[in-house]
């Protein structure tokens, strides 16, 4: 069966870094058997230019028909001052919801190459490689009720609201159990059951789940213990699951450690496994045509594709290794470039995995 991709390359360096990861897609169906069918549409900034919105039908349609979405990035100074709806990030919102991605993963991957590129002691991050599962669609993000209002002596005070109920807990407490099962066998659940109800039943809901994977060994964390433990002694975890806020933050840690927001993917599922694959990084317009972004993150992000839903591991992973090649053959953009090494720009890094696939 050949499987749709539809192709949103988005703004800035979007287009650029996307143009690469189809560069990759192509050699592979080309030569390696890959049964795929590409089709590309405007989002963000790009398709407001053309259709005056960030998410116009056609794009909705053509990425809820696929089996995959490949992103790029979105968003531009020249549309900051737009209404808040017509915004390119709202985009990425109204991906996420229509095509029902309730789980984020984003991997922290060190290379050994880059090791030097942390903040951190190459000792401490040197071959980090962790997972984190974030919840995408629930939490004090999207809680009801939320405001401002005027108390009684005229100050005003603003609330959210943090609920999950148990099938949001269970569904993505399921996604990262299937995960580890891909990697280590190791699941570290995160939230703050000392305070919060919510928290509890998190990680009742968890341990029941856990139940069904008697192969995964599992523990729990409290979220401030775990921001210590990131920076401590992050190769102590395989995969992480936390709730929105506490994946919003931690997650942004975790990228951190590697130094290097060029080389980070990231996949949003649903229940089937459907997904949306894109660099964590945004369009980085101080950069944009320049040629000199970094591919990497969204070629990578195509290496996530090809493990979570096109189920095409063995290519996914030949996918990881020329990535490494590359790396081992000194070739670097000028985000991870360091003395010695050979600087290039966007499309010769891209050249460079097609050529060490
Ligand atoms: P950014 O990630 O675009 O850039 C942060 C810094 O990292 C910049 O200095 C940039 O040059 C650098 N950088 C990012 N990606 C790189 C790459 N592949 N290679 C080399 N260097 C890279 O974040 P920002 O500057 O805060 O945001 C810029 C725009 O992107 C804003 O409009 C923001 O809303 C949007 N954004 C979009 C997404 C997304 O599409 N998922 C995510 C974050 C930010």
């Amino acid at each position: 069966m050949t499987s749709k991709i539809a192709v949103l390359p988005g703004d800035g360096i979007g287009p650029e870094v996307t143009a690469e990861a189809v560069k990759v897609l192509e050699r592979l169906k080309r030569d390696f058997g890959l049964k795929i069918e590409l089709e590309t549409a405007p989002v963000g900034g790009a398709a407001y230019d053309l259709h005056k919105q960030p998410l116009p039908e056609g794009t909705l349609r053509l990425a809820k028909q696929a089996d995959a979405v490949l992103l790029g990035a979105v968003g531009g100074l020249q549309y900051d001052d737009l209404p808040r709806e017509l915004r390119p990030e709202r985009a990425l919102l109204g991906l996420r919801s229509e095509l029902k991605l309730f789980a984020n993963l984003r991997p922290a991957i060190l290379f050994p190459q880059l090791a030097s590129a942390s903040t951190l002691k190459p000792e401490i991050v040197a071959g980090l490689d962790l997972l984190i599962v974030r919840e995408l669609t629930g939490d004090i993000y999207f809680g009801e009720p939320r405001g401002v209002r005027t108390l009684e002596n005229g100050e005003r005070e603003g609330f959210n609201t943090m609920r999950y109920a148990e099938h949001e807990v269970e569904r993505v407490s399921r996604v990262a159990f299937d995960a580890a099962r891909k990697r280590q066998r190791r699941v570290c659940s995160v939230e703050k059951a000392n305070v919060l109800e919510t928290s509890g039943l998190w990680r009742e809901v968890v341990l029941r789940v856990a139940k069904d994977y008697p192969d995964v060994a599992l523990n729990h964390m409290y979220v401030d213990n775990a921001a210590m433990q990131l920076v401590r002694a992050p190769k102590q975890f395989d995969v992480i699951v936390t709730g929105n806020i506490f994946g919003d933050i931690l997650s942004d840690e975790a990228a951190m450690l590697t130094g290097s927001i060029g080389m980070l993917p990231s996949a949003s599922l649903d229940r089937a496994n459907k997904g949306m694959y894109e660099p964590i990084h945004g369009s980085a317009p101080d950069i944009a045509g320049k040629g000199i972004a970094n591919p990497l993150a969204t070629i990578l992000s195509t290496a996530m594709m090809l493990r979570y839903t096109l189920n095409e591991p063995t290519l996914a992973d030949q996918v990881d290794g020329a990535v490494s090649k590359v790396l081992d053959q000194g070739i670097r953009t000028g985000d991870i470039y360091t003395e010695g090494t050979k600087r290039v720009g966007t499309q010769q890094m891209g050249d460079a995995v097609v050529a060490a696939l």
